[in-house]
């Protein structure tokens, strides 16, 4: 193709003829979306040529490089866009959010330190501050936006480590329900915490952390001569839904003066549902919340957040100076953020929260929110009346647990029908569930929590649930 060549630094023309080609492939690719599968991995092709292009040294066509990124490699996915995507915990991709992201990425303020770009920081701990409030956590809360959960994590764990054990890593012992998601064994991984330290900690039948068995473990430790330094109490776990005791967890914590976390990188954003606002007593008594607007605020993957009681926790465990950079701001009020995680250069994250906040008002994100809550019960109250169906607790956020039972068969493979359940239920391509393991037994998920799941879609789903299962009670 005859290509004339973009310089680096484009001219505004050539600018405005990309954003125009880039905005036609966006519209479509939104206006299409209902009727795109929601999710299409058959169509990736392990031998397709371009995996094996060499190094562009010459110019291509905008056009057929937008065409080649749309066509083929977007497709072939889970359609985590998609209105039909129910499976793990889904975020969505909100429009607004992204657009914060392209701005924040053209401008490019470099929000590692705050002298460098003091308003945007401002800014920035200004979502943080709101996003604290909505949550219900008290005055003063504030923290850092990471990518994800998973940091959060780690940025917790480590404060907590520095503040709790100093150099005597090898004695701290970290607590949690044996629901917890990864995210927490990896960072007391990472935080080089021993494997032997970790305490799972069996849960009840509404699969909730057990507080009895956590305060005989703490007391076991002790008395071992161990240091208990970490719990962590999740509010909405990926395989139920389930909200721990976080306000036993936080007495506990305070009697053995120790760190308690607090993860909410699914459920935390519930509280912004006036009525489900009980359900997190304790929430507000955690040194540290995980919480994740790249699920329930629907913010594309890449924006966690950590919000914290005390700066200074942060502070210890990151805080470090160098000659070639200016001296940051002590106040724990004008916040350098390089001096609370890892990082140093790092992202404008909090315009992707504080711009969708202005522009759709904060009413808007508690409706939609309150809305995914009542298509979750509604799924949960219709698969209930089918006589073989076993849900393990009803949704009390948006997602929740269910199998078919099938007598006369061995666990095996009664697991192994439900898998089939499963993956004829995605076949369907119009919604996504996936799958998890409760007490070797198999179940499928569903969550709601996409940005633009609304009834109809969870209507057309219900059907496809109801009609996969009387498949499966008719096969031989
Ligand atoms: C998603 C999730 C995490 C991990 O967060 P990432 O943003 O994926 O790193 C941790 N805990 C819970 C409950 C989650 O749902």
């Amino acid at each position: 193709m005859n290509q004339k060549s973009i310089p680096l630094n484009l001219s505004s023309k050539d600018a405005q003829i990309l954003l125009a080609e880039i905005e036609q492939k966006i519209v479509f690719f939104i206006d299409t979306l209902h009727e795109q599968p929601v999710q299409n991995l058959e169509k990736f092709n392990s031998e397709a040529d371009w995996l094996k292009d060499k190094i562009p040294e010459l110019p291509s066509n905008s056009q057929s490089i937008l065409d080649f990124i749309f066509n083929e490699i977007i497709p072939p996915a889970m359609n985590a866009a998609s209105p039909g995507y129910l499976a793990y915990v889904p975020g969505g991709g909100l429009f607004s959010s992204a657009m914060a992201e392209f701005i924040a990425a053209v401008v490019n303020r470099y929000t590692g330190m705050w002298e460098s770009a003091p308003a945007a920081v401002e800014l920035e701990t200004q979502a943080l501050r709101w996003l604290a409030e909505l949550i219900g956590l008290p005055k003063g809360t504030l923290g850092l936006f990471t990518s994800g959960g998973s940091m959060s994590t780690l940025i917790a764990m480590v404060a907590a480590r520095e503040k709790y054990l100093g150099n005597q890593l090898l004695k701290g012992t970290v607590y949690y329900s044996n629901q917890v998601h990864y995210a927490i064994t990896k960072a007391a991984q990472v935080a080089a915490i021993p494997k032997e330290n970790l305490r799972p900690i069996p849960v009840d039948n509404q699969f909730r952390l057990r507080i009895n068995l956590l305060e005989q473990e703490i007391q076991k430790d002790k008395k071992a001569g161990l240091l208990p330094f970490f719990v962590c109490g999740t509010a909405g776990t990926v395989n139920t839904g389930a909200i721990d005791p976080l306000e036993e967890i936080a007495q506990l914590a305070a009697k053995y003066q120790f760190w308690f976390h607090v993860d909410g990188a699914y459920g935390a954003v519930f509280y912004l549902v006036p009525e489900l606002q009980p359900l997190f007593k304790g929430m507000e008594q955690a040194d540290s919340v995980a919480v994740d607007p790249h699920k329930g605020l629907f913010l594309a993957y890449g924006t966690g957040a950590l919000l914290v009681k005390n700066m200074e926790n942060l502070r210890r465990a990151f805080e470090i100076s160098a000659a070639y950079l200016p001296d940051s701001q002590k106040d724990n009020m004008h916040l350098d953020f390089r001096e609370f995680s890892p990082e140093l250069s790092r992202d404008w994250r909090g315009l992707r929260l504080w711009l969708p906040f202005k522009l759709h008002g904060v009413d808007a994100f508690r409706q939609a929110l309150a809305e995914k809550r009542r298509l979750a019960v509604r799924v949960w109250e219709k698969l209930s009346l089918e006589p073989d169906i076993e849900i393990v607790t009803p949704p009390e956020l948006s997602l929740f647990a269910f199998r078919q039972r099938i007598s006369h068969i061995n666990q095996i493979e009664e697991n192994n029908q439900n898998r089939k359940l499963l993956a004829l239920i995605n076949q369907s391509k119009k919604i996504m569930l996936s799958g998890t393991e409760l007490n070797g037994q198999f179940f499928l998920r569903i969550c709601i929590l996409h940005l633009r799941t609304h009834q109809a879609i969870v209507d057309t789903g219900l059907k496809i649930i109801q009609e996969a299962i009387k498949k499966m009670r008719e096969q031989p």
